[in-house]
Parts: structure tokens; sequence; C-alpha cells
């Protein structure tokens, strides 16, 4: 384990309320809430809502109740009454304000004039010589009075900080090892925006000093702002966090997933019917290796977890794999939280006004290995318990193949309950000298419509000795028509 062990582990998931929490940012969270789990630390959400125009209360409320849906509670956080919050940034400006003024005050930051437009042909002019686009520090050196002067007019500066000249900035990655930066590479900044909101460098920084973060696992497109980060945390003299840059998660076009390419948002997944331990276990296995390859229970994917088992290559998402896990995951749910997932859901009807009262277990045990997601329960539902049924052409044909003289025998070889189909097609099968699939086809065909399903035995005693006759008749009359 790393460093930084003298403090309790510490940990973040710091999302901005610009969006629904997607499988990306989820995995972020996973992440973090495992590494402080698995040292018996904490796990802290802080909302990063500087961006005012962006940031919305209903993106902030959902991201909570995702992450509440995916089990990852956090010990500190919005709704949490502690000495180190507030946890929305949006309500945290005073205490930037201290600090600005601390950075002005110890020449480590200066007021900067220049336009949005001016700094856009800079870059410009910068980008055609073929050089890095790099502030060139024009307001860097101005005098007070020059200050005054320029804000007597009117103008409304941004705050730069002042980068050293030609240092190296250099830090231990916890997924990628270590790391070198040049100040000579990273032009001065700015770390409050014109309008007097904190950028993202400052606060995100300063945030982690002040709320004690020992480790910091986020993506890997922040890995270039660490530096920088690391600078400011310099100046204000706090000691920074271990940051670990976690590969991206990418489609399968190789691009990072994001919304606007198309990613599903866990709401989305969700209303799907994906589980919440199927989503974890996932998740967990993307960007890092488990030594077991089995579904793992909420404290084993604690147990598991291990920096050092980070990769760094880029992790791709595959809805196959996702599938894989959602079944492994219905496998190991119990019947009850089965019922309650597939139970409220509008799929062909709802399946509570299909299932009656006192059958709602056997249903679910019948149909648990069928069902991968909840819209498949509904399916079945409707097959058992309706009274119409509709038939896959495979299943006519089976039905027709089978023929008028087995469907009279099954008829007449019902039994007065729906309790024993093993008992019941060993009968027919005699009585009609078929086996094997010439039996169990046409039977399966007529009780359910369709060649595949759910295990026979389990379902006969739910369709019901009334229902099965009506079927057995049905059948009788397509496979008496077709002569
Ligand atoms: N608000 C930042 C984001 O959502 C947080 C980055 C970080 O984890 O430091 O990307």
């Amino acid at each position: 384990m790393h460093a930084m062990l003298d403090k309790p582990v510490k940990t973040r998931f710091a999302p901005s309320p610009t969006g629904y929490l997607h499988l990306g940012n989820a995995r972020t969270a996973l992440f973090n809430a495992l590494l402080a789990q698995k040292q018996g630390g904490i796990f802290m959400l802080r909302i990063e809502d500087t961006d005012r125009s962006r940031s919305r209360a209903e993106y902030q409320f959902a991201l909570l109740e995702d992450l509440r849906w995916l089990g990852l509670a956090w010990q500190e956080g919005p709704d949490s009454d502690s000495p180190q919050g507030p946890y929305l940034q949006s309500q945290r400006g005073d205490i930037y304000e201290r600090y600005y003024h601390g950075l002005v005050e110890g020449g480590l930051a200066y007021p900067c004039f220049c336009s949005e437009q001016e700094l856009k042909q800079i870059r410009k002019a910068q980008l055609a010589a073929g050089r890095p686009p790099r502030y060139p520090g024009i307001c860097a050196q101005l005098s007070a009075g020059e200050i005054q002067r320029k804000r007597d007019q009117g103008l409304k500066p941004t705050l730069r900080f002042r980068v050293p000249e030609d240092e190296l900035v250099e830090f231990e990655d916890l997924v990628r090892g270590p790391q070198r930066h040049r100040t000579s590479d990273i032009g001065d900044f700015v770390i409050r925006r014109s309008d007097g909101t904190p950028a993202f460098f400052f606060c995100n920084a300063l945030d982690d000093a002040l709320m004690n973060v020992t480790h910091v696992l986020r993506g890997e497109d922040h890995l270039a702002n660490t530096p920088r980060q690391l600078l400011v945390l310099r100046a204000l003299e706090y000691k920074a966090p271990a940051y670990g840059h976690i590969a991206l998660l990418v489609g399968d076009n190789g691009a990072p997933l994001s919304k606007r390419r198309g990613a599903k948002s866990l709401r989305e997944l969700r209303e799907e019917g994906y589980l919440p331990q199927a989503i974890n276990n996932y998740l967990a296995r993307l960007g890092h290796v488990y030594e077991q390859t089995e579904f793992l229970s909420p404290e084993a994917l604690v147990q598991g977890f291990d920096l050092s088992r980070m990769s760094r290559a880029p992790a791709r998402f595959d809805v196959a794999q996702l599938r894989y896990w959602q079944k492994e995951a219905v496998t190991h749910a119990s019947d009850e939280a089965l019922w309650d997932w597939m139970a409220g859901r509008h799929v062909e009807g709802r399946i509570e006004d299909l299932v009656p009262n006192g059958s709602q277990i056997d249903f679910v045990r019948a149909v648990r290995d069928n069902t991968e997601l909840p819209g498949e329960g509904c399916v079945l539902a409707g097959i058992l318990f309706r009274d119409s049924i509709d038939y896959s052409s495979e299943a006519l044909e089976s039905i027709r193949l089978a023929g008028r003289d087995f469907f009279q025998v099954a008829l007449a070889l019902l039994p007065p309950t729906a309790s024993d189909f093993k008992t019941y097609a060993q009968a027919v099968g005699k009585a009609a000298a078929v086996g094997g699939k010439s039996l169990f086809m046409p039977l399966r065909a007529t009780l359910t419509g369709d060649l595949h399903g759910p295990e026979m035995a389990r379902i006969f005693p739910l369709i019901g000795i009334e229902r099965a006759r009506a079927r057995l008749q049905m059948a009788l009359k397509i496979a008496s028509d077709q002569s």
C-alpha cells in the first residue's frame, strides 16, 4: 500500500452536476469507495458546481440518488454536518476568497485584465509560430497603480497563478508511476474567473487539502492538471493527496465513453433493469483486475480491491460483459428481491396483475434462469397466466407435426391438478408411443407457445390445469385443421 497511512485514508468523488451519472464517472466513484472501505477509511462526496450556467439542482439530486442506488454510501457529503463542509463548492466562496487574498499578498497570484479576444489572438499566433499556447505574462508585472487604473475603467480581472520558472514538478501516480513535468511548459493559469467564480485547478486542489483527502482516484483526462494543482497546493503550504489517474473507459470505437457519444446513463441502465451488483461487478473489473473471476459480493469487491491491480491501458466497455454480470447478479439475488425488481414495471401489463397472490415466489423460481432483465419476466408472466396465447411459427410447426392423436391422448391423460409434469409427460409419451424431443417439444409448444423457456416442471403448476386443458384443446384444433 502507498504512503500517507499516517493519516486515515480519505477518498472522494467530486462530480460536477452538469448531467446524469454515466458508467465512466460511476466507475471513478466505485474505485474511490472501494479504496476507502478497503483501508477502513472515509469516502466523501463533494459537489463541484462552480460552473453556474451548466450545474443543475436536478442533476445534483439525481447524482445522490444514483450513487445510493449503486450502494456507494459516502460518510461525508452534502447531507452531512461537518466542520469541513459545506460540500458544495458553490457555498464555499468565502473560503476561496481568503486563500486568493493570501496568494495575491504573497505575490503568488496576480490580476489579469487580458480579454478573451486578446487571449484568443495570442494563442492563434503562438500556434501559427509552432509554439504551444501559453499565457505570455502580459499582466504578470503590473504595478499597483496600473491595476487600479484598469479597475477604475471598470475592467474585471481574472486571477492568475504565477507559475515558478524552470522547475520540475514530480509526483508518483498511484496508477501510472513516476511523473515529471517542467514548469516552463505551464503558463500562468487562471484560478478565479472574471465573474469571481473559482477555477477548477484551484478549488479542486484546495478543497482536497482542506477536507483532508489523502487519495484521489480520477480519470486520466485530469493527469495534465495535476502539476498545476500541486503547484497551487505548494504555494498554499498544503500537503497534496496521492493522485491516481485511471485509464479511460472507451466504447467500441475506442473513443472515451461519453453522453455525447451515446453512452447510457446510470438511470437508463437502472430503468432497463440492470442490477447495481451487476454494474459494480463489471465496473470494478474495468481497469482493475480481480484474482477471482466469479461474481463478488459487495464485501468481496472491497476485499479484492488493490491499487497495484489497476491497469494503465484504456478499458473497453462491452455490453455483452455487462449482460454476463447481470445474469450473475440475477442468479445471486434472492427470490424476494427479484420479485420486487420485476414488480411495478409496465411491460405488456403489470406483473402484479398477472401473477396470482401466493404464487409470486414460485413464479420467480420458475422464471429466474430465463430472466436477465425484468421485462422478460413480465413476458413470461403473460405466457403463464393469461388465457390467450401466441404461438411462434416453430411452435405451430411442432404442434402440427405431433398431430391430432397426440393431443387426444394428452387431453385424455390430463390429471386433475397440474402438479407433476414429469409423470404426466411420461404417461403421454407411453400412450402416444413418442419420447424425447417429439414428446417434450409439442407439449412445450402447446403450453407456452414457444419451443424454449423455463423448466416445464416448474411452470406447469403455474399454468394450472384449466389453462393447460384449454391450450391442449387449441392445439388439437390446430393439429386437426391441417388434415
Ligand atoms: N469535478 C471534476 C470532474 O468531474 C472532478 C475531478 C477530480 O476528481 O478531481 O471531472
